[in-house]
């Protein structure tokens, strides 16, 4: 892509009321727009990482058996009156229609559509297990919404429901999910600080699990075992002050955020919308259930958050918007141009910085702001040795390379 034809500008500044740092250098590099407090557009820079986020998360689902489906925001209010959730979700946005005067919901989470279209197709043992997923759009009327994109009142959640005929099955399938989590957030770039945490299980089971991923925006307070590698919630340290895997009292109290969360929902929800299934006796028994939610925009702001120094953000390769920066300093346009159109032919995602009226200062600081993976800098001087400048972002040594041998450069 040539960065000269991009719909959004990079900015040196940030608008004043962004304190988060995923928000300033989202926003500055042109991947976000703040529409309003909580809400934000997803640019064109963004979306590509949004996009390859969104594909790994899809890829660990179906592999876990996940069938995608997509279903709708606007919920019929007497669903969120079945569960109780109507009046006691506090973050549920609710209203009435000016033609029809019925109430809705616009859907915080999905169990009250994911259940009760589960009883249109599981009847019998032979039915189950079954999960599903989507990725879709979640709207939450958050309380406080300062942490830029890692708390939305409107953003993209892959929830997954899974249906069981018993809790062994859904205990089984709970850990697949877990290894599962475990490589989408390795995969994401973040496996290193995430951590595996114990939290509350509400009122059916011992625990819930969430993935927190440490770093100082975060708005939870977890307590680790570095040794064993897992956590617990500062929300049931009381109840839980040990290292749950080797016991040891010697945990860490660390700032984190919950990027992902898996939940033994048991049969908090199938029963009161009666999901049943008729085992080989003949006999009628609740469907034991699963939830595990993974947030979209909050996962690629964790990633800036973890990743960026004082000039911008550091993409990991895995969700980088593009694999290469290529810029090209004055008087080099043509060379650099041929360049493009060899990276483009072998398949290499690069943008290009063919803009004619920024400085290679400007330049620089752009390609550090957006924080591709590779930098490529053509200059006169690097021409006449037929070579190009690579430099990897985060890092700060450049080496001249061949431009005939650049793609193995990159690759290796
Ligand atoms: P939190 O405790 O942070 O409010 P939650 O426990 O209510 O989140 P879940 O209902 O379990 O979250 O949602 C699943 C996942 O969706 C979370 O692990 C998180 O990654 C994401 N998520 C939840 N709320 C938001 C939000 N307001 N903005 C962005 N992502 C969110
Ligand atoms: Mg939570």
């Amino acid at each position: 892509m040539k960065q000269s034809t991009i719909f959004t500008k990079t900015t040196k500044t940030a608008p004043r009321e962004e304190e988060s740092q995923n928000a300033i250098l989202l926003t500055r590099s042109g991947f976000v727009h703040k529409e309003m407090a909580g809400v934000y557009t997803i640019l064109p820079l963004g979306l590509r990482v949004f996009k390859k986020i969104e594909a790994i998360i899809r890829q660990e689902m179906n592999a876990i058996g996940g069938q995608e489906l997509l279903m709708p925001s606007l919920h019929p209010k007497e669903n969120w009156e079945k569960t109780g959730r109507w009046e006691g979700l506090d973050n549920l946005f609710r209203f009435t229609s000016f033609y029809t005067k019925q109430d809705y919901a616009l859907g915080a989470t999905h169990e009250e559509i994911v259940v009760p279209l589960a009883k249109n197709h599981i009847a019998s043992y032979r039915d189950l297990p079954q999960y599903v997923y989507q990725i879709q759009n979640k709207f939450r009327d958050e309380k406080r919404a300062k942490s830029g994109i890692l708390r939305g009142r409107e953003f993209f959640m892959k929830d997954l429901y899974s249906f069981h005929k018993d809790e062994q099955d859904l205990d089984a399938y709970y850990e697949k999910a877990k290894d599962s989590y475990k490589k989408i957030f390795e995969k994401a770039g973040i496996g290193g600080s995430t951590y595996l945490t114990f939290a509350s299980g509400g009122t059916f089971a011992k625990y819930s699990h969430e993935f927190q991923t440490l770093c100082e925006a975060g708005e939870d307070i977890i307590y680790l075992c570095e040794k064993c590698r897992v956590a617990v919630n500062e929300e049931i340290i009381k109840d839980q002050s040990s290292c749950p895997e080797c016991g040891s009292k010697d945990l860490e109290k660390k700032k984190a955020v919950e990027v992902g969360n898996i939940f033994k929902l048991k049969t908090k929800y199938s029963e009161p919308f009666n999901l049943t299934y008729k085992d080989e006796a003949g006999e009628n028994h609740l469907v034991q259930m699963g939830c595990y939610g993974i947030g979209l925009n909050r996962l690629m702001g964790t990633i800036v958050e973890v990743f960026h120094d004082d000039k911008g953000m550091i993409w990991p390769e895995s969700v980088a918007p593009f694999k290469l920066h290529l810029l090209s300093l004055e008087g080099t346009s043509e060379e650099a141009d041929k360049l493009y159109e060899e990276l483009s032919q072998k398949g290499i995602e690069a943008l290009y910085d063919d803009r004619e009226n920024q400085s290679a200062g400007e330049k620089l600081a752009d390609a550090d702001l957006i924080g591709i993976p590779w930098r490529v800098v053509v200059s006169k001087k690097t021409l006449e040795q037929q070579s190009a400048e690579i430099k990897r972002r985060g890092e700060k040594e450049t080496k001249l390379v061949k431009i005939a041998d650049l793609s193995t450069s990159i690759h290796a």
